[in-house]
């Protein structure tokens, strides 16, 4: 069945193709870069060295951090939008097209954008190949963490492995050494960017370590929706709840509740908290069973709108701690 459904995909993104090419491209995409030269739509046929990269990412977190290192010397198309589900997505025919022009696409890797295999169909429907040259997941080099699936077993990857800021410092260096091998006449410039900006998420980091610190220890518990800070609890020392173990699984079923409340109960929890992409009630009903108030909203598997709380990959990272800091303070 899901053999069948991923040839059903990839016939469905071959015939938006024919579609995508046939039509002129319009940037609809909100979390698209906005600030681009529009006179590199008119694309020369040969590319000048000072032409921008065409780059595309699969969500929005990706997209801030390759953003940061690219700088002036990318154009970003970032395909899952804010809002809607990494996990699973269906590409449309602007996003065929871009990652059909693409000089290099970045993916998050570690199991995120799996459902359906969406974006493994996408790089072969775009004409490239996982490992020819062009692709390349952030995520390389990182140690993966393990979901526990019903039955006890641990062979589900944790995708949400950015949440540690130690790991947003790898992506940002694996994004540099990337565009360096796609870009190699402007390594100098990918090194700048990629050194201020790992200096700026080295003072997150620690901000991250002080604020623990300040937590009393018995409170050091983060119980959020799904099993997402999975990465950044092991990193800095927190222990975790959470009702489902990833956004794919049934979410908020009675048993899933009740071993919720139960290790609420037990560890003594002073504060819930909730994402931003999830349906809230879940946790509502946790609360209502325990007593225990939801102390604020968390960022997991994406950046806040444009404009708005959480709005950079810097920003979410800050504003999560913060609100876990005083959550478990006061
Ligand atoms: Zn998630």
């Amino acid at each position: 069945m899901k053999r069948l459904l991923q040839l059903t995909f990839t016939a469905l993104l071959a015939v938006l193709l024919l579609a995508a090419c046939g039509g002129g491209s319009k940037e609809t995409d909100g979390s698209s870069s906005s600030n681009n030269d529009k006179k590199s739509e008119q694309k020369e046929e040969k590319k000048s060295s000072d032409e921008k990269l065409q780059v595309v990412t699969t969500f929005s977190i990706l997209y801030d951090i390759v953003q940061n290192v690219g700088g002036d010397r990318v154009e970003i198309h970032s395909m899952v939008p804010i809002g809607t589900d990494p996990h699973e997505y269906s590409a449309l025919p602007e996003d065929i097209k871009k990652a059909t022009d693409a000089d290099v696409m970045f993916w998050n890797g570690l199991n995120m954008e799996t459902g359906d295999g969406w974006f493994e169909n996408l790089v072969e429907v775009a004409g490239k190949t996982m490992d020819g040259g062009q692709v390349f997941e952030l995520n390389e080099g990182v140690e993966p963490k393990y979901l526990t699936s019903e039955d006890g077993r641990e062979e589900e990857i944790n995708p949400h492995s950015f949440l540690d800021v130690k790991v947003g410092i790898k992506m940002a260096e694996n994004a540099r050494d990337a565009l360096k091998k796609v870009d190699p006449d402007h390594a100098d410039v990918y090194e700048e960017n990629a050194k201020s900006y790992i200096e700026e998420l080295e003072k997150v980091h620690q901000e991250y370590l002080d604020k623990i610190a300040d937590i009393p220890e018995e409170n050091r518990v983060l119980v959020a929706s799904e099993r997402a800070y999975q990465y950044m609890t092991d990193a800095y020392g927190l222990e975790a709840g959470y009702i489902w173990e990833i956004d794919t699984d049934e979410q908020g079923t009675p048993e899933q509740i009740t071993s919720l409340v139960k290790f609420i109960k037990e560890k003594n929890v002073p504060a819930l908290f909730v994402e931003s992409n999830v349906d809230s009630r879940p946790m509502e009903t946790v609360s209502k069973e325990t007593g225990v108030p939801i102390k604020g909203k968390l960022f997991s598997d994406e950046l806040g709108k444009p404009g708005e709380d959480g709005d950079s990959y810097i920003k979410m990272l800050k504003w999560n701690i913060d609100v876990i800091h005083k959550g478990l303070t006061e």
